[in-house]
């Protein structure tokens, strides 16, 4: 006992010595997140792929500790962003969809390193972690979070909803190069390899049939020049560099063509390679299973930071010298399913058996079939009896597995659904593109599918709103309103097609409902005060017009709209 104290006093000193005589400056570390989107491990050439060249991920792994089996619980960007950046599961950070504001009772990665002196910036590759509109919270603690322009000046997909690498890049060294003086936490996003993939050159050329693949090479050469930069400015010994994707991509493999939906290895696979300060563990290899909720812990520990008191992983230090070699339990977990009325997903990755939670349950085994093509799931069989036991203990909040089993037997299974999941994206990117045309092919091939899919329903509204054809748009609106009658957004739209069309009976119990779901919409509020006028219902008019005038008192419209009202009467 005595002697074990002793020497882990002495490893202790010895530590803290080497880190502050290494170090040509502060012996507090830099620390560095990259986080490559959509990048599946297997498509990594330091993790088994000759078909790509990654030279900056392979360098990086030479002079750090490579996991070769690391795992994000979520398939989602913003979630697994959120996950990174938290230690926490999604069912207990919450941010289990798009504009979800992170909970403040979660520090974040930036807040901890920031309350001990760190200055905090971060770098985003795509408007989807913007904290302005789509990942509120997410900017806690960064003295600067690099969101996009609120009014872009073009229509064009660069600059509006992503960001080539090497403008991330350059952003993060602009800010590094006017905050010298360190510690500092610097998160860079390379979104480059998210669908579309559209590589620039050379990799356009080079990888022409691959444009994944080119895709992560253009990210790895952005990380590339990024390396060289910390390089240049002695920054790199002494750095902490961790580099993880966030999730995978499906490839087609079960029929998924991205991400988001399914919870198989092609989208939770993830390469995870942790730098460490002075050359500490170079060119390590951990084949041990470990998890992306295991990041921010080692991160603080590594820097000698405190955990927060819960945290879903826990640090990867004892990797580092062989003191823990054996596999963490990987969790998934996707609501995503849900945004389209589909059952979400939940799966426990553990002794190289996969079990997934789904109205069809599944279950691997991963050794004798890592593609996960035979689900062998029997509900007699033990270990899918133990495996299920781990996702019970998970949230044992009471009834919770008694709702979500309910949930999950009334909802289409998502392995019914993947063919829609599938154009219903292309569509969705179809439309972020400027090609209605194509979106709307791809939206009635989904309602041939199922005529009662709200989302395509809405979004063939949408399109035709745009596009003036107000008669459709209705038809089109009122189909969805009637599959998702609480959907406020809808019941808003179906207001403004009725009302062009002159149904003013018909706008006005679209608008009255859209209302009573989200009575904060300002647009609503004016546009049922003109289908009252419309009406001549002056008081009910005036009524609206006043609730508007409480929501926002310098709106022209409706105080033009309340002038008019009281004329009437
Ligand atoms: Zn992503």
């Amino acid at each position: 006992m005595r002697l074990g104290w002793i020497l882990l006093v002495g490893m202790l000193c010895a530590c803290s010595l080497s880190a502050q005589t290494s170090g040509a400056q502060s012996p507090v570390p830099d620390v560095f997140l990259v986080t490559i989107d959509t990048l599946r491990a297997d498509h990594v050439h330091c993790y088994g792929n000759d078909g790509v060249s990654t030279p900056a991920l392979d360098a990086l792994a030479r002079d750090g500790v490579r996991f070769s089996q690391a795992f994000t619980p979520s398939p989602v960007t913003n979630t697994s962003h959120t996950t990174i950046l938290t230690g926490l599961l999604p069912s207990t950070h919450g941010v289990t969809d798009f504009a979800v504001p992170l909970s403040t009772s979660y520090p974040t990665w930036a807040e901890l390193l920031h309350n001990r002196g760190y200055h905090t910036a971060a770098f985003i590759g795509a408007v989807i972690l913007d904290s302005k509109t789509l990942a509120p919270g997410l900017d806690r603690g960064f003295d600067f979070y690099d969101n996009f322009p609120e009014h872009p000046k073009s229509n064009e997909r660069w600059g509006r909803v992503e960001r080539r690498g090497a403008e991330v890049a350059e952003h993060a060294e602009n800010w590094l190069n006017t905050h010298r003086a360190g510690p500092r936490f610097v998160w860079v996003h390379l979104y480059d390899p998210h669908d579309p993939y559209e590589p620039p050159s050379p990799y356009a050329q080079t990888y022409k049939d691959r444009p994944y693949d080119g895709e992560i090479a253009y990210a790895d050469s952005v990380l590339g020049s990024f390396v060289a930069y910390l390089k240049a400015h002695s920054w790199y010994r002494n750095a902490l560099i961790i580099v993880v994707g966030d999730h995978g991509e499906g490839l087609g493999e079960h029929r998924e063509e991205t991400h988001g939906i399914f919870l198989y290895d092609s989208t939770l696979h993830v390469p995870l390679i942790v730098k460490l300060p002075a050359g500490a563990g170079a060119g390590k290899s951990v084949d041990a299973q470990v998890r992306t909720t295991d990041i921010l812990p080692t991160a603080l520990s590594l820097v000698g930071i405190e955990l927060p008191a819960h945290l879903d992983g826990s640090s990867l230090k004892p990797y580092f010298d062989g003191g823990e070699t054996a596999d963490r339990v990987a969790i998934g977990e996707t609501d995503y399913p849900l945004r389209f009325g589909w059952a979400p997903l939940k799966s426990v990755r553990r002794n190289q058996q996969k079990f997934i939670a789904a109205p069809r349950p599944e279950f691997y085994d991963l050794r004798a079939d890592p593609g996960e093509l035979k689900n062998i799931y029997a509900s007699d069989n033990p270990d899918v009896a133990t495996t299920r036991q781990v996702l019970a203990d998970l949230h044992s909040t009471p009834n919770s597995t008694d709702s979500a089993a309910a949930s999950l037997k009334n909802l289409p299974d998502p392995k019914d659904k993947i063919e829609e999941q599938n154009l219903l994206h292309a569509a969705l990117l179809a439309s972020d593109d400027n090609r209605p045309e194509a979106a709307r092919q791809a939206l009635e091939k989904v309602l041939a599918l199922d005529p009662k899919s709200p989302t395509a329903l809405r979004q063939l509204g949408e399109l035709e709103l745009q596009a003036g054809d107000y008669p459709k748009a209705a038809t089109h609106l009122k189909a969805a309103h009637t599959v998702r009658p609480d959907d406020a957004t809808v019941a808003l739209e179906l207001g403004q097609a009725l009302e062009k069309t002159g149904d003013y009976p018909g706008a006005r119990d679209a608008l009255e409902t859209a209302l009573q779901a989200s009575p904060g919409q300002l647009d609503a509020r004016v546009l049922l005060g003109n289908v009252y006028l419309a009406l001549k219902d002056f008081r009910a008019a005036e009524d609206q017009f006043e609730a508007a005038l409480l929501l926002k008192a310098d709106s022209t419209e409706a105080q033009a709209g309340l002038a008019k009202a009281k004329l009437g009467h």
